[in-house]
């Protein structure tokens, strides 16, 4: 385990299952979901769309099943799909039991607009036959009426109050393959909702808060409640509801788990110093254009753009590779220690053919192939730089020290 994923609480303890070859809780790692928007009759399309989502980090996949045409999409989109589908149901039993037909690997079904506690037990009893997981998807904006006026309003209580009520109906039959979330727009009211359902229920649970919006604000609520809770032990799966490409949802989320070290990084980490009035480049231009030409690349590692020369290194020695901006020139670094200089041009095409090489020799044997005569090279630039600002850096010191022992010796009042 790595430094950020020992820092966060440890996991919550809970019931493992399979949605199809994915393992979700009892210390399973944890799952990234995204959800589909095309329609599910329009196979091609939507299995185009299944793809993207899995190379960007999706291990599960959701597609509606809300009709007829949906249901005959499933059947031919379920065997070509890379990852587990899972049909989304709502208002319909005949769509859950079409879906379980399709061979979909898991059902979602929202408590709040499929109320016949009949036809709810007839769909577990037909999953657990089929070995079918369900999530019970409690969504504060469609919560059962009846709850709804218990409780006066989709309070936290009264979302898990429904699902509990769900759980019940499953339980009756036997059913108990079952993972749950109780979303809501509202971060503050998901991570009270996900607080007592982690207290309430040892079955996993699918994080998201629930219609996030466009990016960037979808992003940051997403980040808040996922994020908290993740640090907290609690979650299993999650999902970024968010209004703009799924694509983007699932990098979110795959990109979340990775900063929090629970899961292992499979591509590029950028990380870039915000710039200030010392860059001696255009640091937001290097490092758009470093993460576009990088990210191609599809290596695991870090990789620094810095502005400066001066503090850039050493503020990104922890990186596997950096660049720091230097005058009209670029300081190649790995793990702190300047490698190559290169011209101002070929900062970006440095770092690729480096982060390609390490990907291929690792970091200790391009260290040890780096250019002898670049620290030096490198230090006459960072001379060169506060030479042209006008500091004296040993100069300073000495007044500093003159000032002092001025001090000390009570001359100065
Ligand atoms: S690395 Fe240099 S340019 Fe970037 S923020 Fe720090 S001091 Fe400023």
């Amino acid at each position: 385990m790595d430094v950020a994923a020992s820092s966060l609480s440890p996991r919550r303890v809970t019931r493992q299952i399979s949605v199809g070859s994915v393992k979700v809780g009892g210390g399973a790692p944890i799952s990234v979901q995204s959800m589909t928007t095309t329609k599910t009759a329009d196979v091609e399309g939507t299995l185009q769309q299944v793809y993207a989502l899995a190379a960007a980090g999706a291990d599960i996949v959701r597609c509606t099943c809300n009709d007829q045409g949906a249901a005959e999409g499933l059947v031919q989109i379920v065997p070509r799909s890379p990852v587990p589908i899972v049909a989304d149901i709502h208002f319909h039993v005949e769509m859950a039991l079409a879906a379980l037909d399709a061979g979909v690997q898991g059902l979602r079904l929202n408590p709040g607009n499929l109320r016949k506690p009949e036809e709810i037990k007839l769909v577990a009893s037909e999953a657990r036959d089929r070995g079918v997981p369900i999530r019970i998807g409690v969504n504060a904006g469609s919560l059962h009426p009846t709850i709804y006026e218990r409780f006066g309003g989709a309070t936290p209580e009264a979302l898990v109050e429904s699902a509990r009520v769900e759980l019940a109906y499953f339980e009756e039959v036997g059913f108990s393959d079952v993972k749950i979330s109780v979303k809501a727009s509202s971060v503050a009211t998901m991570i009270a909702a996900y607080r007592l359902a982690s207290e309430t229920f040892d079955h996993p649970l699918h994080l998201g808060v629930t219609e996030a919006g466009p990016l960037p604000g979808g992003l940051v609520k997403g980040t808040a409640g996922i994020a908290t809770l993740l640090a907290e032990g609690i979650g299993d799966t999650l999902r970024y509801s968010l209004t703009a490409d799924p694509v983007e949802e699932a990098r979110a989320g795959r990109q979340l788990l990775e900063v929090l070290g629970l899961r292992e990084r499979r591509g590029l980490d950028l990380i870039a110093c915000p710039s200030c009035g010392r860059a001696e480049v255009d640091v937001i231009a290097v490092a758009t254009e470093a993460q576009r030409a990088l990210a191609e690349l599809q290596i695991p590692i870090q990789v620094a753009v810095m502005g400066c020369v001066v503090n850039g290194p050493g503020e990104a020695r922890h990186a596997d590779l950096g660049i720091a901006a230097g005058k009209h020139r670029g300081h190649l670094f790995i793990r702190g220690q300047i490698v190559r200089v290169v011209p101002e041009d070929e900062m970006v095409a440095a770092l690729v053919e480096e982060a390609s090489r390490i990907a291929v020799e690792g970091v200790s044997a391009r260290l040890a192939a780096r250019d002898a005569s670049a620290e030096a090279e490198a230090e006459a630039d960072r001379a060169a730089l506060l030479d042209d600002r006008g500091l004296d850096v040993n100069r300073a010191a000495d007044r500093i020290d003159a000032i002092r022992r001025r001090r000390e010796s009570g001359a100065v009042g």
